[in-house]
């Protein structure tokens, strides 16, 4: 039993200052609203955090590695590592995301993370493709690019053991709208990304089922005012997460204004999308297939096509939605925490500073920077 004291505790739509007491690996309790200074429960070990923020741990639901490592080559060694290095960073629940590649590749890379998921260092996969628009492929490997096919995805299924947890798909392609209920009849999220759909199209996806816009704005065909395209589309539908990269390379702070400005906090899932590159500094690196070059942490194709992921944590992600979107504090950790943890069906155990949930939490120092993590009520 650890209470943390004079914590400016960071909750769903409110910064109160007091304590929180955990045991075990759950919070226990907080704080009542109002409360005088200096009421905590002195049981247990006390530990006072002096008047810094304390936050839910982050969630990444889109993220392809990190400190030399993917987790394309779905080995449990390496998904260890990446993910340990984003835990260090704030992330304590974490998907791993696969680019396009070979069918077996693909297979491989699955039924290998499906062990790591079930040993729980990360909370799912995450196909981003391969069925994915030729035109809007990013950093994707154009030659593994494929129309959806319905036996294919049926075995990473099974591949996945329960643990593919979303495809990332573009509406547009032959069969793609069967696939969405295919996926969702499996309880696998259909997000669409990697699309030159149009709205019309998109909004055919989510009625299909689609609840995810895959990296908003990056490899989509733009918004136009007389047609808005997937952005829009996603954007308009209350049923639909939207995710960003909020790196401040990927997508513009004023731009990031407006989505939160147009969906709230509670439909924006701030992501990495990191790759290996993260943590390791300039260099070249692989992403699947593809040869990336880094240089001032931008990641590119090396023939400098395409933005290649990015090399940020989820650290930096919240910190830019307070420094650089001006969100408050509140809503970028909701964006962080709460709404990923939804879109995966995980808002009962994880995601908010609230009694009963996983103690994972992180403390920030005055610049928002994460100075200590605390995963299943054990500091790191
Ligand atoms: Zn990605």
């Amino acid at each position: 039993m650890t209470t943390l004291v004079n914590a400016r505790l960071v909750l769903p739509g409110e910064v109160r200052h007091g304590w929180l007491r955990t045991a075990g690996d759950r919070i226990a309790e907080l704080a009542p609203p109002g409360e005088a200074p200096g009421q905590a429960p002195s049981t247990g070990e006390v530990d006072d955090v002096a008047g810094r923020y304390v936050v839910p741990g982050f969630v990444d639901v889109h993220v392809h590695g990190a400190a030399g490592v993917s987790y394309q080559s779905g080995l449990a060694d390496e998904a260890a590592r990446a993910a340990r290095f984003h835990r260090e960073h704030g992330t304590t629940t974490t998907m791993a995301s696969l680019v396009t590649g070979s069918p077996q590749e693909l297979a491989k890379a699955v039924s290998g993370l499906a062990e790591v998921a079930a040993d729980g260092v990360i909370a799912g996969v995450h196909l981003e493709g391969p069925y994915l628009s030729a035109a809007r492929c990013g950093a994707h490997d154009p030659a593994w690019l494929r129309p959806p096919d319905p036996a294919e995805f049926r075995d990473l299924v099974q591949a996945g053991r329960g643990h593919l947890r979303m495809i990332t798909l573009a509406p547009e392609l032959p069969g793609a709208l069967e696939l969405v209920r295919t996926a969702v009849s499996e309880g696998v999220i259909a997000a669409v990304g990697h699309t030159d759909a149009t709205a019309a199209r998109t909004r055919e996806a989510i009625e299909a089922g689609a609840r995810v816009a895959t990296h908003l704005f990056n490899a989509m065909r733009p918004v136009h005012h007389r047609d808005g395209g997937p952005v829009v589309a996603t954007l308009n539908d209350p049923r639909v997460t939207v995710e960003l990269i909020n790196d401040g390379v990927h997508v513009d702070a004023d731009v990031a204004r407006l989505v939160f400005a147009a969906a709230g906090a509670g439909r924006v899932a701030l992501i990495t999308d990191a790759m290996a590159a993260t943590g390791m500094g300039d260099g070249d690196y692989r992403l699947g297939g593809m040869d990336v070059r880094v240089r001032d942490g931008r990641a590119l194709l090396a023939d400098g096509t395409s933005i290649a992921g990015s090399t940020i944590t989820m650290a930096d992600a919240f910190r830019r939605a307070v420094t650089d979107v001006g969100l408050p504090v509140e809503q970028a950790a909701r964006a962080a925490a709460l709404t990923p943890a939804g879109m995966l069906g995980l808002a009962d155990d994880i995601g908010s500073l609230e009694p009963g949930k996983r103690a994972d939490l992180l403390v920030l120092d005055d610049d928002l920077t994460v100075t200590r993590v605390m995963k299943n009520g054990r500091w790191l």
